[in-house]
């Protein structure tokens, strides 16, 4: 069974076989367990993900403001996200606001995708991707790992 982090209160949601996840209330707050597009989180809140998500893949943009290529790259990592949800969940991470949690990530050049699955970083790449190569590079990491 699938499990989701709801970002608004951080309560884990279980989603049943065959039911969308984007259509999912969280049990405890009642907000959407499962809102369209990347969500912004915190280091703390990026651990909360990673420990509680099960069988659905959180695909990470390390990002930061004062950075062209972040900010060019935004765009089309929402667009990503249309084609890769429900079976991924799109973050993002500012590592100005967040540099103790990008440093512990090993992330040092930006814009940097890291993908994980039930917690375990299974790949990353750093540098400028359009949005058909974010999906069609997380959809072969996922069938590799
Ligand atoms: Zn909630």
């Amino acid at each position: 069974m699938a499990q989701i982090v709801c970002p608004s209160c951080g309560a884990a949601n279980r989603i049943p076989p065959g039911r969308d996840a984007r259509a999912a209330r969280c049990g405890r707050c009642a907000q959407a367990a499962f809102p369209a597009g990347p969500l912004d989180v915190t280091g703390a809140a990026l651990g909360a993900h990673r420990a509680k998500t099960r069988g659905t893949a959180l695909l990470l943009d390390v990002w930061a403001p004062w950075c062209g290529p972040c900010r060019a790259m935004a765009p089309q990592f929402q667009a990503a996200a249309a084609q890769l949800e429900p079976q991924v969940r799109l973050l993002k991470l500012d590592s100005q606001a967040e540099p103790q949690a990008a440093a512990e990530l090993g992330v040092s050049g930006i814009p940097a995708l890291l993908l994980f699955r039930d917690g375990a970083l299974i790949d990353r790449k750093a540098g400028l991707m359009s949005a058909d190569q974010i999906v069609a590079w997380t959809r072969q990491a996922l069938a590799r790992a």
